[in-house]
């Protein structure tokens, strides 16, 4: 495999957010997992996730014989592994197909304004916004439905979205055997907007270039089409 660049930035007129208390210092661009993930199936999961719960909830002091929050644990548990973070297992990744791109079409592909919702991993709180891809056809194309499939495999995990945004890049590459693609996640933040420093207007701007979207001129040209309203 030839030598690739990761570019990792925040994007000009998307400000910054003050993360002094959040520790973004990744290592690698693996989620962190546990030899052991997947020793236990999903309905032991659930089952675990569900007492945990009911713990939380009968230590905040809240009455569980309560009807409204009677099935709240097993909500909770089964939204986990079967929603939110049912992208931690390899068995949800999806496949897709290839087909030969027959039309020779050799110019950018770009895919803008896919919705996502995923969840920040220090605080349990959704991070949820728009994410845009492109990349230069190999030879090969995948459907555009299936470009969102990857995202929401990626998305439905605990997060940071620096590793979000390398994820989905990486996936590409790999998927469209390519080496030229562009991701740009545009997200809120729930843990900055509804707690900490409440600021509910920041967004979060995190990209990936790899290849010819590393040109100035095809960086442009991507970010001009997302941009264009
Ligand atoms: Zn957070």
């Amino acid at each position: 495999m030839k030598q690739k660049e990761i570019a990792l930035s925040i994007l000009p007129n998307r400000p910054d957010l003050d993360d002094a208390d959040d520790d973004h210092a990744l290592t690698n661009w693996d989620t962190p997992m546990r030899s052991d993930a997947f020793e236990l199936s999903d309905e032991e999961k659930i089952r675990r996730i569900e007492g945990h719960f009911r713990s939380i909830m009968e230590t905040l002091g809240l009455d569980l014989t309560d009807d409204s929050l009677q099935g709240t644990p097993q909500r909770v548990a089964k939204m986990f592994v079967k929603e939110a973070f049912s992208g931690l297992n390899p068995a949800n990744r999806p496949h897709p197909r290839l087909f030969e791109n027959k039309y020779n079409y050799d110019q950018m592909l770009v895919e803008k304004d896919i919705t996502f919702f995923s969840h920040c991993e220090h605080h349990f709180v959704p991070i949820y916004g728009k994410i845009h891809v492109g990349y230069f056809s190999s030879g090969k194309v995948i459907g555009l439905s299936k470009i969102n499939r990857i995202v929401q495999f990626f998305a439905k995990r605990p997060q940071v979205q620096e590793r979000l945004t390398v994820q989905i890049g990486k996936e590409m590459e790999k998927v469209l055997r390519t080496m030229n693609v562009a991701v740009v996640v545009d997200a809120n933040h729930m843990c900055v907007a509804s707690r900490g420093v409440g600021d509910t207007n920041s967004k979060t701007g995190t990209a990936y270039f790899s290849g010819k979207f590393r040109e100035e001129t095809y960086k442009r040209e991507f970010l001009n089409y997302i941009n264009a309203r």
